[in-house]
């Protein structure tokens, strides 16, 4: 099998700014693997948060020797081979992961909902992302967003009852509220959460900082909104220990190394009373089409990345009526853009 990579500069349509950090251009880095002469793609939406960059995805990527394996049906063999092969780069280890699914998609000529066995009727709707920015430009992005019938707002700044007085001039559509663990005192998030509940709000996820579990279990106690980890969730052994602090976590591609372990994800997560949801950061069609060919498993889905940038190189999952539709063809099933 023979490896490939490059650098692609997704250009977001708005400057996105959440409780961390702001940003306009958002690199990955889209790889292909070869194998029999078939092409399986993939793609690697590095985050700082979770200690990576398109640096530290292309040190990654140099280092693994893929050409050491022949068969890419043995994914179970191959992506522990990639897991065990340097601490975190989670991002990285899932842009092979993706390639390898795509490529047994293609191998098979089935896309990869019908290889897992998933109706592809059962796709829930996306929310649709509005990043934090002043109370005007809010509302802008609000009404810019008449097509997706849920939203979810990014808050856990000083303005939050502003920006949502903002939102609500707009609309009255139903609302998911993401706090980026920006509610760094328990009592503030107990007032924000039993405020946003009088506001129409659906969940929150993140309230609190991922360090401070006890204070989330405490907040969760009172909470009169459902809560979901995301900063809290990043693999399938985090899983376990968030019973009874969380309602439901938010799973993402490029924070659990791929779709491999998304699935256990999902099957755990349920096992343990928990709600599911898929996330994404921002990324090109290809890694959102892969989680998406996920979704009719999940409780929640906030598959927007592609849809907040400009310059996506690739046609795959469509959103009719905020719903997500997937594609027919073969693997993840993303074609260039013409
Ligand atoms: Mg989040």
């Amino acid at each position: 099998m023979k490896l490939t990579f490059r650098r692609y500069d997704l250009r977001l349509r708005h400057t996105f700014t959440i409780a961390r950090g702001s940003s306009d251009i958002d690199p990955v880095i889209v790889i292909e693997v070869e194998h029999d002469g078939i092409v399986g793609l993939g793609e690697s939406a590095p985050s700082g948060r979770y200690g990576e960059s398109v640096d530290t995805v292309e040190k990654f990527l140099r280092s693994f020797d893929l050409s050491m394996f022949t068969d890419p049906f043995q994914l179970e063999s191959i992506l522990a081979a990639v897991d065990g092969h340097a601490e975190g780069n989670p991002s990285a280890k899932a842009a092979i992961d993706l390639a390898l699914h795509d490529w047994i998609g293609k191998r098979l000529g089935v896309p990869l909902y019908k290889y897992w066995g998933l109706d592809p009727s059962a796709t829930p709707v996306t929310s649709f992302t509005i990043g934090i920015d002043t109370p005007e430009m809010v509302e802008k992005k609000v009404r810019e967003a008449e097509a997706y019938p849920l939203l979810k707002i990014k808050l856990g700044g000083e303005n939050d009852r502003e920006i949502m007085k903002a939102i609500r001039r707009a609309t009255k559509k139903k609302i998911r509220v993401d706090a980026n663990e920006g509610w760094t005192a328990k009592e503030t998030a107990l007032e924000r959460v039993k405020w946003l509940e009088q506001e129409g709000v659906e969940f929150v996820e993140q309230p609190m900082p991922a360090k401070d579990l006890a204070g989330t279990a405490w907040l969760r106690e009172r909470s009169p909104l459902p809560l979901i980890a995301d900063e809290n969730c990043v693999r399938l052994t985090d899983i376990p220990k968030l019973q009874g602090v969380f309602d439901g976590i938010n799973i993402k591609l490029m924070k659990c190394t791929g779709l491999r372990e998304a699935f256990s994800m999902i099957r755990t997560a349920r096992a343990c009373g928990l709600k599911t949801m898929m996330g994404c950061m921002i990324e090109s069609s290809i890694a959102i089409t892969a989680g998406a060919h996920l979704s009719p498993l999940l409780d929640y889905a906030d598959l927007d990345g592609n849809i907040l940038i400009t310059n996506d190189p690739y046609d795959g999952v469509r959103v009719e009526n905020g719903r997500l539709v997937l594609t027919d063809r073969p693997g993840i099933g993303v074609v260039p853009r013409a």
